[in-house]
């Protein structure tokens, strides 16, 4: 195994582009322009990497949040988006797609920069999933129809009955931390297609994508109005906007807790919500596979982006007759997701976003140590200089009664178990809460189908993990969310049927 305790974790420079960014006056984007907020608060922006403070942004009051609402309201109710035609609505998001491939290197580095993960995994996955958000959606502006519908107890001829779908009205997009571009385009995605108006906020931890992306919204040639973002702080700011009554909809992807809160201050007025919150997703090893490659694959889904992923394959059920062979070949994984400075070109896997998110997963580690789990590997924090590393860990010797088992961690931990049968390894991975993803490997097609149906989770991956495409929905079962995201449902989520009824 590589020596992961030689690594050099020094921040590497920023380039120009990124200075340029990073040197960029606080302020909001509202009706297309650069504003100063309403007062001064700021937010500091800090590498993770470095843990070096290296920006500000605004910290939105309440006025900035109903200005930048007004602005929202203002511009659906006078049609200036919705009432284009179609082909205008999807050349427009073409055109934001392209600026963002044109500038793909720039948001890269900032992403990296902001939330600390490797500039080669926001360049390979990150951009691109965001460029691929806005292209699909932008096809369906066209492709929104209602129905004519034949009436039942009233005579046909008589009566013409009709649905047309319209936008939901003004959106408030609530995104978190661990894919900010990411998460910011597959929300306002949607919501330009369907005609809808957004205000947009980033996390409080990584706002600079979603200001860089707001410069190339201008850009592309959206009305003013149509897409605002604000940055601040989720229980003044965000709470602002959920309870805004100029708020038609919330779409929200964050922490579970969070999001039940969202849904209860959403309920006053009955506002539509849709939300992605946590998971604690298992892969499951069946006795037949190739650990070769079963290996790398469990591995992948925990130690991607550090772990903190709401799809991350935090459990592993592992069959009692190949557990020592999964768990030395996740073992084996560990160099190559070793956490490095988000600059790095080698790296794979970066620091954690936060001081306070380092402590909680420290934290999960020492309780799991403590409740009798053993670390088979990993277990603590490389000795930095600044930055929040925490070495890939796997937690052996736990019980379904152990908070590492049954709590979300956000971090490189996965904790292992052995199984003996089907029907216990569903029963196992379904004892929890949450309920959005699950991983199963096996050559055998019908217990790859067997399990798929019996675990409740939102998506299943088959022989991979954490694969998501745009065209696919996405969302959870049990408390991972309410409604789905992507695909057809993506689009549906932000339009209303209304039924015409005609006496003729
Ligand atoms: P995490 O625990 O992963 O940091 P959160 O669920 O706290 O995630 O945050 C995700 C997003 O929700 C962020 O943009 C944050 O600012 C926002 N947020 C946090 N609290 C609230 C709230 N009370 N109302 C609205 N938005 C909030």
């Amino acid at each position: 195994m590589n020596d992961m305790t030689t690594i050099d974790r020094t921040q590497r420079p920023y380039s120009a582009a990124a200075q340029a960014a990073l040197a960029r006056k606080p302020a909001l984007f509202i009706n297309n322009e650069w504003v100063a907020s309403s007062h001064g608060a700021l937010i500091e922006v800090e590498d993770p990497s470095s843990g070096k403070i290296v920006s500000h942004v605004v910290d939105a009051s309440d006025r900035d949040v109903d200005r930048a609402v007004a602005a929202a309201r203002a511009a659906f109710d006078d049609g200036r988006w919705s009432g284009l035609p179609p082909m205008v609505r999807e050349r427009t998001m073409h055109r934001l797609a392209d600026l963002l491939e044109a500038h793909a290197d720039e948001f890269a580095e900032l992403e990296a920069i902001d939330n600390g993960k490797p500039k080669g995994m926001a360049g390979a996955v990150d951009v691109p999933g965001a460029m691929a958000h806005i292209r699909f959606m932008a096809g369906w502006a066209s492709k929104i129809n209602g129905e004519v519908i034949q009436p039942y107890s009233i005579p046909d001829g008589a009566f013409f009955g009709y649905t047309r779908k319209e936008p939901v009205g003004v959106c408030a997009q609530i995104v978190p931390w661990n894919f900010p571009l990411l998460m910011a385009c597959l929300k306002i995605a949607p919501a330009l297609a369907a005609g809808c108006t957004i205000v947009l906020k980033p996390a409080e931890q990584t706002s600079l994508t979603a200001l860089r992306l707001a410069d190339l919204i201008a850009e592309a040639g959206f009305p003013a109005g149509v897409v605002n973002v604000i940055t601040g702080n989720g229980h003044t700011a965000g709470d602002r906007m959920v309870k805004h009554p100029d708020v038609d909809k919330i779409a929200f992807t964050g922490s579970t807790e969070i999001g039940k809160l969202i849904n209860r201050n959403a309920t006053a007025s009955l506002k539509r919500v849709t939300l992605e919150l946590g998971g604690k997703s298992p892969v499951v090893v069946m006795p037949d596979v190739d650990v070769a490659q079963a290996a790398p694959g469990a591995a992948g889904a925990i130690w991607f982006n550090s772990g903190q992923v709401c799809v991350a394959g935090s459990r592993l059920y592992a069959h009692r007759s190949i557990f020592d062979q999964v768990i030395e070949g996740v073992a084996e994984q560990a160099p190559f997701w070793a956490p490095r400075a988000s600059l790095d070109p080698e790296g794979h896997a970066g620091p954690l976003i936060s001081k306070e998110q380092f402590d909680r997963v420290m934290g999960y580690i020492e309780a799991g140590k403590r409740d009798g789990a053993s670390v088979a590997i990993g277990g603590d924090a490389p000795a930095v200089d600044g930055g929040y590393y925490v070495n890939p860990t796997v937690l052996v010797d736990v019980n379904p009664q152990m908070s590492v088992v049954r709590e979300e961690i956000f971090g490189p931990v996965v904790v292992a178990q052995r199984f003996d049968d089907i029907d216990e390894v569903a029963k196992a991975a379904n004892d929890t809460c949450y309920g959005l993803g699950a991983g199963i490997w096996t050559k055998d097609v019908a217990t790859m189908h067997k399990l798929a149906s019996k675990i409740k989770a939102g998506t299943v991956w088959g022989n991979c993990h954490a694969v998501i495409d745009t065209a696919l929905p996405f969302g959870g079962y049990k408390e991972s969310g309410l409604g789905r995201e992507q695909g057809r449902q993506g689009i549906e989520a932000y339009l209303e049927t209304k039924t015409v009824i005609l006496q003729l």
